[in-house]
């Protein structure tokens, strides 16, 4: 399996070429050459995987197909590693949880910093560890984050030989719960740096230090952004779980409800589609930043600039870019890069916006592909959390409750809809209780985690400054 760039750069590339890296040279995205099909039998062998051998046996198989340069044993040594039931919590690890007819939830947020992100990002800690040692090297991933990203990279980057991680977060911007996840780690190699401003300042130092190429070839400088690749691979593992423990036989369809931002974990699900698993709808769901549902709908796709990006109580899918739907579009327009090169490079660069509402091949996003999409707004956050608490006694996060509020209105009579549950409600405690006038259940690994020593370092949003602390830090012997 080799993978090429959304934007027609002619090289081919193995898996462990692009694992550590972020855009194709020509700014493009990677994908597979072409999605591996699972024709009846093998999707009947996986079924049998899952049930016998457990998610981490499944793990294996599926990234197999597009994994060809780690040994088989190797990989599997690294999945069986990842998914473990201490980790997730769960044999199943993504087991389902029944709410009304034909809706349930897939809980994708038990892992080590409750949220959907740790799905891949453990994944991606091993897969690090495994290539770096091999190739004799090291890698400082530099990273922003508001919250979920930064708390699941260092979860899984912590300990981790040949790997430092340096994660900006706009210091006292986020939850408390979310600050003590994060600083409450001693590990030597994870270095938490505050910086006295929001979150855009953290990704402009992000940007500036990424963009001095020689400091960057330097000091070693990578990214575990949502872009990469392993990423993506990593989910769409649990669209075929999710598939297994709803359905009895793989005649039977589901669709997913997928809460979203950066288009990353839906575009595993279209992958998983396009492999042949017998998904029926994708239903795209936003929040109040509904640049996916403005598309969906009206084939315009529109970026925002900072000042028409909202900040909402779901504030992972806080986005003014979706930055992995150029991988949707390479595919809706039939894989052609000169198309995806004019659409991304020319129009959304310079004009912020692309319409395809008069192209032939929008159309096919929803006759297709199979999406469809919807949007929900606090007032709707705050009502799903109370009814799915009073009708179920289940309680669910900001981000599920925008799922199950698109899912509930898109479904059609019959229809199984499973929704991603992508972060527990313990990591958006207020919203919670605003909705329901009680706290949140938290897990028991997680109590008085407030109270703990913090190990974190306050900074001016200064680039120099930042460039310097990095110097210091990334060449300590490991
Ligand atoms: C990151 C995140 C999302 C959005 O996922 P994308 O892959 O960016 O679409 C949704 N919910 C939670 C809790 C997240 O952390």
């Amino acid at each position: 399996m080799r993978y090429l760039s959304t934007r027609g750069h002619p090289d081919r590339k193995h898996f462990c070429e692009i694992l550590l890296e972020g855009l194709a040279p020509d700014g493009g995205l990677y994908l597979p050459e072409r999605y591996p099909e699972v024709n009846e039998a093998m999707l009947a062998e996986l079924r049998k995987t899952y049930q016998d051998e457990g998610y981490a046996a499944l793990a294996f198989k599926v990234l197999s197909l597009y994994i060809d340069d780690i040994p088989q044993t190797d990989l599997r040594a690294i999945c069986d590693r990842t998914y473990t039931e201490t980790a997730f919590g769960t044999s199943a690890i993504v087991p389902l949880k029944p709410l009304e007819e034909g809706v349930c939830l897939e809980a994708l947020s038990n892992g080590p910093t409750l949220a959907f992100k740790d799905m891949a990002m453990q994944l991606l800690g091993n897969l690090f560890e495994y290539e770096l040692d091999r190739r004799g090297a090291e890698l400082n991933i530099l990273g922003a984050t508001s919250g979920d990203t930064g708390s699941a990279a260092e979860y899984a980057m912590r300990g981790k030989k040949g790997v430092r991680v340096f994660m900006l977060s706009p210091h006292g911007r986020m939850s408390p719960f979310q600050q003590a996840q994060m600083f409450s780690l001693m590990d030597e190699n994870i270095h938490n740096i505050a910086i006295e401003g929001v979150f855009d300042d953290c990704q402009d130092i992000v940007k500036a230090v990424s963009n001095d190429l020689e400091f960057k070839r330097n000091h070693k400088i990578g990214t575990v952004n949502s872009i990469n690749w392993a990423r993506l691979l990593a989910q769409v593992v649990y669209y075929f779980a999710g598939y297994f423990q709803a359905t009895s036989g793989n005649t039977e369809k589901v669709s997913f409800s997928v809460p979203s931002g950066n288009f990353g974990n839906v575009c595993a699900g279209h992958v998983a589609r396009q492999m042949g698993l017998p998904i029926d709808r994708l239903i795209v769901a936003t929040n109040e930043n509904d640049v996916l549902d403005e598309f969906f709908r009206t084939g315009v796709y529109r970026v925002r600039g900072s000042a028409d990006t909202y900040e909402t109580s779901s504030p992972s899918m806080d986005i003014s870019k979706a930055s992995n739907f150029e991988r949707f579009i390479f595919d809706l327009v039939g894989r052609d890069a000169d198309v995806t090169r004019q659409l991304f490079a020319d129009e959304v660069a310079i004009h912020g916006r692309f319409d395809l509402s008069k192209h032939p091949s929008f159309d096919l996003a929803t006759r297709q592909f199979g999406f469809v999409s919807g949007k929900s707004t606090h007032a709707d956050r705050l009502q799903t959390i109370r009814k799915v608490w009073e009708d179920h006694q289940v309680m669910i996060d900001t981000h599920t409750a925008d799922g199950v509020k698109v899912a509930r209105e898109r479904r059609l009579p019959q229809e199984n809809v499973i929704v991603l549950e992508t972060a527990l409600p313990i990591k958006f405690a207020e919203t919670i209780e605003e909705a329901l006038g009680i706290p949140p259940e938290r897990p028991a690994k997680f109590e008085g985690i407030e109270g703990l020593p913090k190990r974190v370092h306050v900074m001016q949003a200064d680039v120099v400054a930042v460039k310097k602390y990095i110097n210091e830090h990334c060449h300590v012997a490991t």
